[in-house]
């Protein structure tokens, strides 16, 4: 019986031995109560620090003690941190990690605003404005995308965690503009015979399709060789069909090879601009009278004395190209505004005479500087251009000052008279449209005659007089 009792309380020891070593009573410990090992937090937000229990002891009977924290969290960058808490107690040290991380779950903002009933076949929207921005990354508008689906279309953002705004809108397929089809250099080119004819090129820009100067075709040729009027057509289309045509025009001139004549001796040029006018009878009755021809530079806008010009060329004069308009601010813009207005008086001159005159006073003459105000360079590319052409131009050597102050007859009489050369061009500028010069001319005639000079118009192999051009 003893030793029943004994493997009894023997059997029992050693079960309270086991529980006991099962609760760790003879081996305590530290305890970390309610620990996450990771979290996840929203960027920007708050982070607060765990409040946990730490206890060094055994499962019957465990004592709070205190323990330290290492680590930071960055809460406005996305990441994963560590922070570590670690205890200690009677030599026994316990470390545990906790996981914490930073995300970003916001999607950005995305605002969309425009005209959807006239959207392009590529998708392209015209007059649309969009932006988007993330609470993380900032401006995304360059990330947006778009997507044109049926007859919806997508805008679609995602920022850098992956997060997506889209918008989505109906839309109309339609495109009511046509192309811009601009063409390199003057729509009328005028060039010489037998010279090349280089295409200036052109750029086609759609609203919808962006540049498709690839697309322009180009229709009609200039023949070089042949003197005439040339018509190239540019046309494009864009994706939607919009066609735009625009049409350059090539003039090419038959280029006259003149000689230019040696000076005579004791030879005035009489030339008059801006006539006909109200003087100008007059003044072709006194030229008759001592059968002096002379050069008249004429304008093409005051149809009144237009009989006029078909009298100048019946008695003998020269008939010059001075300018139709005579108006600097249109003539001086370009090569083909000055073109435009020469030909137009050539074309005048020539239905009242017959004649079709290629001899040229450019409005202020060749030297002007006025024409700076409307384009740097213009007279240096006239001045070649129209000689190119088959033109001659021609300054003068003595002004009479009727274009300036001089109003008396007897000022202009001793200006023209005082400045002849006897061995050189004589070229004198004057103005038929102003009285006190025509009544200036019969004095200067006659001191010419009585002086041993000859009076002479203009031609095409008169000697060059051509002032420096300033600009
Ligand atoms: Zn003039």
């Amino acid at each position: 019986m003893k030793n029943k009792a004994l493997i009894v309380v023997i059997f029992l020891s050693v079960a309270l031995l086991g529980i006991l070593t099962y609760l760790n009573y003879f081996n305590k410990k530290i305890y970390f109560q309610k620990f996450d090992e990771y979290s996840k937090i929203e960027v920007f937000s708050k982070y607060e620090e765990e409040k946990i229990k730490v206890c060094y002891g055994n499962k019957l009977k465990c004592t709070p003690i205190d323990y330290n924290v290492k680590g930071k969290v960055n809460t406005q960058k996305i990441g994963v941190y560590t922070i570590t808490y670690e205890a200690e107690k009677n030599g026994i040290v316990s470390i545990r990690k906790k996981r914490v991380e930073v995300v970003d779950k916001t999607a950005p903002e995305l605002i969309v605003e425009g005209d959807f009933n006239n959207v392009c076949p590529n998708g392209k929207v015209n007059n649309v404005t969009y932006n988007s921005t993330d609470n993380y990354d900032g401006n995304l508008t360059d990330k947006i995308e778009y997507k044109l689906n049926g007859d919806r279309i997508i805008y679609k953002v995602t920022d850098s965690s992956g997060n997506i705004t889209t918008k989505e809108y109906d839309v109309t397929i339609k495109d009511e503009e046509k192309p811009t089809l601009i063409l390199n250099d003057d729509s009328t080119l005028y060039i010489a015979l037998n010279t090349k004819y280089v295409e200036p090129g052109y750029v086609a820009i759609d609203n919808c399709d962006g540049n498709i100067t690839e697309k322009v075709k180009v229709d009609g040729t200039v023949n070089t060789q042949k003197a005439g009027t040339y018509e190239i057509k540019y046309s494009v289309e864009d994706d939607f069909g919009n066609e735009t045509i625009v049409k350059r025009t090539v003039k090419v001139f038959a280029k006259n090879n003149y000689t230019p004549g040696v000076v005579s001796n004791k030879t005035i040029y009489l030339t008059f601009d801006d006539g006909p006018g109200k003087y100008t009878a007059r003044l072709l009755d006194i030229l008759k009278k001592y059968d002096v021809k002379a050069t008249f530079f004429v304008t093409g806008y005051d149809n009144r004395y237009n009989d006029l010009l078909t009298r100048e060329y019946a008695e003998g004069h020269t008939v010059g190209l001075h300018s139709y308009s005579h108006n600097y601010g249109l003539i001086y813009t370009s090569t083909e505004a000055y073109m435009e207005d020469l030909l137009r008086i050539q074309e005048k001159v020539k239905g009242y005479t017959g004649y079709e005159s290629k001899i040229i006073r450019f409005p202020g003459g060749s030297s002007n500087t006025i024409s700076r105000r409307y384009r740097m360079g213009i007279m240096s590319t006239l001045a070649s251009k129209v000689e190119e052409l088959g033109f001659r131009y021609f300054d003068w050597t003595i002004m009479s000052g009727d274009a300036g102050n001089t109003k008396d007859p007897n000022k202009i009489y001793q200006n023209v008279t005082g400045s002849l050369k006897e061995n050189g061009i004589n070229v004198v500028l004057m103005h038929d449209i102003k009285e006190y010069t025509v009544n200036s001319v019969e004095r200067i005639i006659e001191y010419g005659l009585a002086n041993g000079y000859t009076f002479a118009p203009l031609t095409m192999e008169s000697p060059v007089v051509h002032q420096r051009i300033n600009n």
